[in-house]
């Protein structure tokens, strides 16, 4: 189900990128993309474009793909549902670029050290309990 995005999907600009005429890049399922590449990279694509619409805007096509992948998660195939988890994380680093946030920095320091609730590397907080 596509987005009715003002965005190409953000997944089928990645992989035509990755198809396209530069024969020495590795192929998608083999290139490893940090979170900081990541981010970059929506920057570079969609920036000028995201900042116009701001926060209220990006948020709603966030959600709108959060939707996706529920409806993919029921009933989608195999790559649709890989395409939305794509699309989710596209739309949240999106939100995190117009907010002005750093995610590696914001993943790292929440994270990176173990659980924020126990600060245990294997969580030991009660059942139904996260952070
Ligand atoms: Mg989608
Ligand atoms: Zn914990």
């Amino acid at each position: 189900m596509p987005a009715p995005s003002p965005n190409p999907e953000p997944s089928t600009a990645i992989a035509t990128r990755t198809a396209g005429s530069s024969p020495s890049l590795p192929s998608a399922a083999d290139r490893s993309i940090t979170f900081r590449d990541f981010q970059n990279l929506i920057a570079q694509m969609y920036g000028a474009k995201d900042d116009k619409r701001g926060i209220p805007g990006t948020f709603m096509w966030f959600m709108e793909e959060v939707g996706e992948l529920s409806t993919a998660l029921r009933e989608g195939t195999p790559e649709e549902l890989a395409g939305e988890f794509a699309d989710v994380a596209a739309w949240l680093t999106t939100l995190a670029n117009v907010a002005n946030i750093d995610l590696t920095l914001a993943i790292a320091q929440k994270y990176g050290s173990g659980c924020p609730g126990c600060q245990q590397l294997v969580c030991r907080c009660p059942p139904e309990e996260k952070p």
